[in-house]
């Protein structure tokens, strides 16, 4: 993983050696030494991360780290605040002004490694679901908004502490219960299968349970497909570092030593938790994404696009099984009328419910679509000209003898469809050349007064 780190410190010599360590890990590394050249940087949108140091003159990081949070163009940066003393106050201030996580001096390389990366992926998920959203403003999909991403620092949510010690259990819970939802399970078997049957937003394992080895449970969470997502933080003794690299090795997202300090066990629980809620949101977006592509949004129906795709399918099967098929195309009559008389609104009302009235009366094996504007298309495996327009009669006679409501309910207006139908020709026949004789035979429906139903003749 790569991403642009910002290191703040006014003490040069401090600069040179967290950039040295972090370009052996492969991070860029953009470096200023005063709070107003740090926010010249991010303003301008150069870095994924900033290393802040506390301790400086003029605009301490405290207040650099408030105006980052403050600015909309700047909020979403994590910020890691570098404090030179161990002190739990500082550790106050810092998430008072809005900070992500924490560093003491002097910076273990381990702890350095860990908390960039899990704040790098942060911010990667953060952009991500920005992109996914712009690029759904520009096809018109609201699906998510701005707003959603992440969550409100205070927004709870479902951990498990997997603990068998009592006085240290009862610290977390004590730390976290305020703002989220904690469950305690001090057997790791049983933590397996709540984690695999509950949906928690984080588990947080003890790496000093008795007779167990802790990261044998990180890796059977890893390997579960329910809980492989879940984010894992270790809580760690002092010279545990080994069993640490192993426990990031297997996919563990970040730690906190002992003695647990509430402030960083709050912070890096909530870094976690935003990072899952990003991912499930992305998750989702893809998701719907991918219904947008084939669904017509206002009615719901398939769109033009998959019944390209899908009747391929149909035709070929058709033919191969030596079946009849038969295509209807609904236009509704008048239908500028309508919108010119009771607007667009309304115009969309009557369209949402055609559609659902057409579904109503289709099979399931029909394809109904909504080929564009007020024209909707029926695909009608193993069904002959006859039956297809037994069907579509039905249909136009259901849409005449009952008007439509709009203006939620308060008026009906009655609205008439012509429909066209054409049915399978021979092995050549094509879908273009079906849609083009039912086209024909609704011009001609249309032509002859409307609200009624023709069979291509052919
Ligand atoms: P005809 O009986 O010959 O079909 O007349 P018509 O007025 O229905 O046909 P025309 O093709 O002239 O007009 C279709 C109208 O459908 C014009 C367009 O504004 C409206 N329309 C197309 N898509 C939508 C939509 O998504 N919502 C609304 N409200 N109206 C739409
Ligand atoms: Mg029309
Ligand atoms: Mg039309």
């Amino acid at each position: 993983m790569t991403a642009r780190v910002l290191v703040v410190d006014d003490i040069e010599a401090n600069v040179k050696l967290l950039q040295a360590r972090l370009m052996a890990e492969y991070f860029e590394v953009l470096t200023a030494s005063n709070g107003p050249e740090a926010l010249e940087i991010c303003q301008r949108g150069k870095c994924d991360i900033v290393l802040l140091d506390v301790m400086m003159p003029g605009m301490d990081g405290y207040e650099v780290c408030k105006r980052l949070k403050a600015n909309r163009k700047t909020a979403h940066l994590p910020v890691i605040m570098v404090t030179a003393l161990d002190q739990p106050s500082d550790k106050v201030k810092g998430l008072e002004a809005g900070a992500d996580d924490f560093l003491s001096k002097p910076i273990n390389d381990l702890a350095l490694q860990t908390r960039v990366k899990s704040l790098a992926r942060l911010k990667m998920a953060t952009d991500e679901l920005h992109l996914r959203v712009s690029t759904g403003h520009e096809l018109g999909l609201d699906n998510i908004s701005e707003s959603n991403i992440g969550l409100p620092s205070d927004h709870a949510g479902r951990v498990l502490v997997v603990d068998d010690r009592a006085p240290s259990y009862e610290a977390m819970v004590s730390a976290l219960g305020s703002i989220h939802t904690v469950t305690v399970v001090t057997n790791p078997q049983e933590a397996l299968f709540r984690a695999a049957d509950e949906s928690f937003d984080l588990v947080i394992i003890s790496l000093a349970i008795e007779n167990f080895d802790a990261l044998r449970l990180c890796s059977q969470l890893r390997s579960l497909d329910r809980t492989r997502l879940v984010p894992l933080l270790l809580v760690a003794n002092e010279g545990d570092e080994a069993s640490l690299i192993r426990g990031i090795d297997l996919g563990v997202n970040d730690y906190i030593n002992r003695p647990v300090e509430k402030n960083e066990l709050i912070a890096r629980s909530k870094t976690q938790i935003r990072r899952k809620r990003l991912n499930d949101q992305l998750r989702e977006s893809v998701q719907t994404t991918m219904e947008m592509a084939v669904k017509d949004s206002l009615t719901g129906l398939n769109n033009r696009r998959y019944f390209d795709s899908h009747s391929e399918n149909l035709i070929n099967k058709a033919i191969v099984g030596e079946k009849p098929l038969s295509l209807v195309v609904f236009d509704i009559d008048f239908f500028k009328n309508v919108n010119d008389t009771y607007g667009h609104l309304a115009g969309d009302d009557i369209l949402k419910n055609f559609a659902s009235r057409l579904n109503k009366n289709v099979r399931s094996e029909d394809l109904a679509c909504r080929f564009g504007g007020e024209e909707f298309v029926i695909a009608m495996p193993e069904t002959d000209v006859a039956l297809a327009y037994v069907v579509a009669d039905r249909m136009r006679r259901e849409i005449a003898a009952h008007p439509f409501l709009i203006d939620g309910g308060k008026q009906q207006i009655s609205v008439t469809v012509s429909a066209g139908v054409s049915s399978l020709q021979g092995r050549d026949d094509t879908i273009e050349g079906m849609i083009k004789r039912a086209d024909e035979a609704l011009y001609q429906a249309k032509r002859s007064g409307r609200n009624q139903v023709i069979a291509d003749a052919a």
